[in-house]
C-alpha cells in the first residue's frame, strides 16, 4: 500500500493538461494547447553565455544550500532597486524554482491545522502544497466584479485571530489582476487588527504588467516583518527550464528553516543556473522589456477576439499572460450529441474534442471560468480562439 495522502493528492492541472495535449499531438490529433503558463521565448543570450562560462570554468559542484552569495546579493540588490525592499543577502534563499520556495515556506511557516486563507481564483499549486503541509485551507472566492481581488470587506467574517497566513499572487495567475497601491494599503490597514497574520506574496509575474505598477506588500513598513516574498526567473526572464526561484523575508528564523528544509530535500539550486541568474538580475533588461511588449500586443489583440465571442464575459488582464473569462452562460447548453455542458470541466473536455485545450477554472478554485494562456505565438492564438468561438457558439 503506497501513501494514501499522495494517492489522493491532485495532479497539477496545468501540467496534467499540457501533458494530455502533448499525448494527443503524438497520436496525430489536431489540437491546439493554450494551457501552459510558459513564455514561448528563448532565454536571453547574455544569460545563456553566463551559464556556458560557468560550465567552462567548472562551476559544477554543490553550492551552499541557500544559494551562492553572489546570487543572494544580486537578489537583495534587485529587491532594493526595483521594489524598495531592504533585505541583506542572508534574508534570501535561492531554490529550484518559485515552486520549491513556496513548498519550503508553506511547510516551515505553518503547523498542521493552522488556518490559511487563499483568495480564489488562485494558482493551482497553492492548495496542494498547503495540503502537503497539512494546513487548514480556507478559500474566499472573488469574481469578475471584484476584478478577482480580495478586500477587507471580503475578509471580514472569515479571517480570525487564529488565521496564520494569507497567500496571493500579484500579478495574478490565473486572472492577471494586479493589486494597486491603494488596494494594498486598505488591506494593510485591515491587517493591523490581525498582528499574528503572515502574508506570502507571490510576485513571479512582476515583470509582465501592462501599465499598472507592481507594488510589493512587504514595502509597507507595517508588513515588512510579516511578509514573505516569492519570486523567480521562469516568467520574466523566460527561464522555466532552469528551475530557479527564491524567497526573501525579514524573519531570519524562517529563512533558516527554509534553508534546513531545502538542505534535506534538494541540497539547493543548480550551480550553473545560479550563475545565469546573476547575469539575469545584474544584466541588461531590454530583452525582458521586449517580451513584455510582445505579451501586451498579444493581450490587446486577443481581447478584441474574445469580446467577439457571444455570451463570454471577459476582462482585460493587467499583467501575467492569461485571460480568465466567465463562460457560465454556456452551462446547461447541449453539444451536437445532446450531451449537456454542466460545468467548466465538461466545457474543457468539449473544447479538447473540438481541437483546443484550455484549463478549467475548477483547477484554480472557481467554477464559472476557463483560463486561456497567451504565452503562445500570434498564429497559434488566432487559431485557438477561432476554435473556441466556433465550438462555444455551436452549443445550443
Ligand atoms: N507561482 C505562480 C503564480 C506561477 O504561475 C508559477 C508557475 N510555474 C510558479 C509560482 C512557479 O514557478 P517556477 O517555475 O519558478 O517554479
Ligand atoms: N505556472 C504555470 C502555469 O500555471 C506553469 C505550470 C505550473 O507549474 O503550474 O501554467
Amino acid at each position: 500500500m503506497f501513501s494514501q495522502f499522495y494517492t489522493n493528492l491532485n495532479e497539477s492541472a496545468t501540467l496534467g493538461l499540457t501533458k494530455k495535449v502533448r499525448e494527443l499531438k503524438a497520436q496525430g490529433k489536431d489540437v491546439i494547447g493554450l494551457t501552459l503558463g510558459e513564455p514561448d521565448f528563448n532565454t536571453p543570450e547574455h544569460i545563456k553565455e553566463a551559464a556556458k562560462k560557468a560550465m567552462e570554468e567548472n562551476f559544477t559542484h554543490y553550492t551552499p544550500v541557500a544559494g551562492i552569495p553572489e546570487l543572494r546579493q544580486a537578489i537583495a540588490d534587485k529587491l532594493k532597486r526595483e521594489n524598495g525592499l531592504n533585505y541583506a543577502k542572508e534574508n534570501v534563499i535561492v531554490s529550484t524554482g518559485a515552486k520549491q520556495s513556496l513548498f519550503n515556506v508553506f511547510n516551515t511557516l505553518t503547523n498542521p491545522e493552522d488556518e490559511v486563507i487563499i483568495p480564489t481564483p488562485c494558482w493551482v499549486s497553492y492548495r496542494e502544497i498547503l495540503q502537503i503541509a497539512r494546513a487548514k485551507i480556507i478559500e474566499i472566492e472573488c469574481g469578475i466584479e471584484d476584478e478577482f481581488k480580495i478586500s477587507p470587506e471580503k475578509l471580514k467574517g472569515v479571517i480570525t485571530q487564529n488565521t496564520k497566513l494569507i497567500v496571493f499572487s500579484s500579478p495574478s495567475n490565473p486572472t492577471g489582476s494586479i493589486y494597486s497601491y491603494e488596494e494594498l494599503a486598505a488591506l494593510v490597514e485591515f491587517f493591523k487588527d490581525y498582528p499574528n497574520l503572515y502574508v506570502v506574496a507571490d510576485e513571479i509575474y512582476e515583470h509582465i504588467s501592462f501599465g499598472k505598477k507592481h507594488v510589493s506588500i512587504a514595502s509597507f513598513p507595517e508588513m515588512y516583518d510579516r511578509s514573505v516574498i516569492i519570486n523567480g526567473f521562469s516568467k520574466g526572464f523566460a527561464m522555466t527550464g532552469w528551475r530557479l526561484g527564491y524567497m526573501a523575508c525579514a524573519n531570519r528564523e524562517l529563512v533558516y528553516l527554509c534553508e534546513k528544509a531545502q538542505g534535506q530535500v534538494t541540497s539547493g539550486a543548480n550551480s550553473i543556473a545560479q550563475k545565469a541568474g546573476v547575469a539575469a538580475l545584474n544584466g541588461d533588461m531590454s530583452s525582458v522589456e521586449a517580451m513584455r511588449v510582445e505579451f501586451e500586443r498579444r493581450r490587446d489583440r486577443m481581447f478584441v477576439q474574445l469580446q467577439e465571442i457571444k455570451d463570454m464575459k471577459v476582462i482585460l488582464p493587467d499583467g501575467a499572460f492569461y485571460f480568465y473569462p466567465d463562460v457560465s452562460a454556456y452551462y446547461g447548453r447541449k453539444d451536437a450529441n445532446a450531451n449537456v455542458i454542466a460545468n467548466c470541466d465538461d466545457l474543457c473536455m468539449y473544447l479538447i474534442e473540438n481541437g483546443v485545450a484550455v484549463i478549467p477554472g475548477s483547477a484554480f478554485g472557481t467554477n464559472k471560468h476557463i483560463r486561456i494562456s497567451f504565452a503562445y505565438s500570434q498564429e497559434i492564438l488566432e487559431e485557438g480562439i477561432a476554435r473556441i468561438k466556433k465550438a462555444l457558439e455551436a452549443l445550443a
